[in-house]
């Protein structure tokens, strides 16, 4: 596909970190390799808008991948990190801010009684599924295909996100040990997961999912699927993780858990919760979470853990995440939706527009997705028209077919007009693409 519109600075840049980094990026899914052409080196953002190194402005529905919730630059939440950063970055001690994000977690998600601060959202899975394999004495772990749960080894096995863009069957590097235990079953069907239970008795750790899978698209849950495998995990006793690193304080001020009310034994976290900054968490059952080190036996730890500037941040965001911000949040979303549908109907493009609260996305067929078979098959080159078509408009969208779309409070009516004025050609661009 060629490309009418050219980005010579992000070019630039991008020659220079391809000779110093694979692929010339930090994290695949920003290479631009799934919709080609140039990936945009961003310099700054403000509210609802990214600029480019090349000068030009977009209306950003990544919003880093979903933490800039409040958009980019909030100044309570720049001014929380300026007031933390005055007084040092790091000191490898306790500090009142982790204590204080702790306890924000703890009011909000019920089923959270204590809770463990980590760096990333790979991190607090990788924790908690050893958290589960130490407190049951069990080695497997049920996972479901096209869920993404960070790149930890065992959990690597028909991901979604960056290895559903990509298209990457298993990962070199996992060895059949690592791998070995994971039993990964389609996503949506509890008699699955009934029949793993009863191929492995008494062997299964912890069942993990995404609480609503936001990873290979939006597949929201059907309904009694949770709590489904909250009562298969309970009768054969195994764990029930929820991972809530993408829907934790977005979804709701509870993330998934304030929708569906499902009670997990463990929890996971990040992206909104450290306001931009790297922080995430793991937390639930008091009796399961005091079996981690010093507490218990379960060893994990982190130099960088409960980091102050980061505990600045995602505190000060969490605490402008009231109820009128989630009410706002949820109003753009529904608008969005509604104006790309139309644009696409209007133009005969087969679409189904996926939300789970205010997630969503648009996947480029209509027949029913409700696991990643159905969302694999999807006109992706109908997405890669569309996205280059609204990316030369100024509006960023996520650079796959496979990822959830996110707006902030701060998408006001200016940007939601910018992103209607744009629809129409992106959605002619979609219907003309040609596989
Ligand atoms: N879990 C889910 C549901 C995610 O969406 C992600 C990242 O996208 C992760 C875990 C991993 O988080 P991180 O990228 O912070 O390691």
């Amino acid at each position: 596909m060629a490309y009418s519109y050219e980005a010579p600075v992000s070019q630039s840049l991008f020659d220079r970190a391809s000779a110093v980094t694979p692929g010339g990026v930090n994290s695949p899914v920003r290479a631009f390799r799934a919709v080609g052409g140039t990936p945009r080196f961003m310099v700054s953002g403000t509210g609802p808008y990214l600029t480019d190194a090349d000068g030009r402005e977009y209306v950003d529905l990544v919003c880093s991948w979903g933490p800039m919730i409040l958009g980019h630059s909030h100044p309570e939440v720049i001014a929380a990190v300026q007031e933390a950063v005055s007084r040092g970055t790091s000191f490898g001690t306790p500090g009142e801010g982790e204590v204080a994000l702790a306890e924000e977690i703890v009011a909000r998600i019920e089923p959270v009684e204590q809770v463990r601060l980590v760096s990333s959202g790979t991190e607090a899975t990788m924790s908690a599924i050893r958290l589960a394999r130490g407190f049951t004495g069990r080695a497997k772990v049920v996972k479901f295909a096209g869920c993404y749960h960070g790149h930890v080894d065992a959990l690597l096995a028909a991901a979604g996100s960056g290895v559903a863009t990509f298209g990457l069957p298993d990962t070199p590097g996992v060895t059949g040990a690592t791998a070995g235990d994971t039993v990964v079953l389609p996503y949506n069907d509890l008699d699955a997961v009934r029949a793993a239970f009863a191929a492995h008795p008494g062997e299964i750790a912890c069942v993990i999912t995404e609480a609503s899978p936001g990873n290979m698209g939006v597949v929201p849950p059907a309904g009694g699927f949770n709590a489904g495998l909250k009562e298969l995990c309970a009768a054969n006793g195994a764990l029930y993780i929820s991972d809530e690193v993408m829907t934790g304080f977005r979804t709701s001020k509870a993330g998934w858990y304030g929708v569906d009310g499902v009670r997990p034994d463990l929890m996971t976290f990040g992206k909104v919760m450290g306001g931009g900054f790297p922080a995430a968490a793991f937390g639930g059952r008091g009796d399961v979470m005091a079996h981690l080190a010093p507490a218990g036996p379960v060893y994990q730890a982190g130099t960088l853990s409960g980091n102050p500037v980061a505990t600045a941040a995602g505190l000060a965001q969490l605490r402008l995440l009231d109820d009128a911000a989630y009410a706002k949040i949820d109003a753009v979303s529904a608008e969005l939706r509604s104006l790309v549908g139309d644009a696409l109907t209007k133009e005969g493009v087969a679409h189904t527009v996926s939300a789970a609260s205010n997630m969503f996305s648009v996947f480029f067929t209509d027949r029913p997705v409700r696991n990643y078979d159905d969302a694999k098959k999807q006109d992706v080159f109908r997405f890669t028209a569309f996205f280059h078509s609204m990316l030369e408009q100024g509006v960023y969208l996520p650079p796959s077919a496979f990822e959830s779309w996110f707006v902030s409070t701060a998408h006001d009516e200016r940007a939601i007009e910018r992103i209607a004025a744009a629809l129409p050609s992106a959605a002619r661009a979609a219907s003309e693409a040609t596989a």
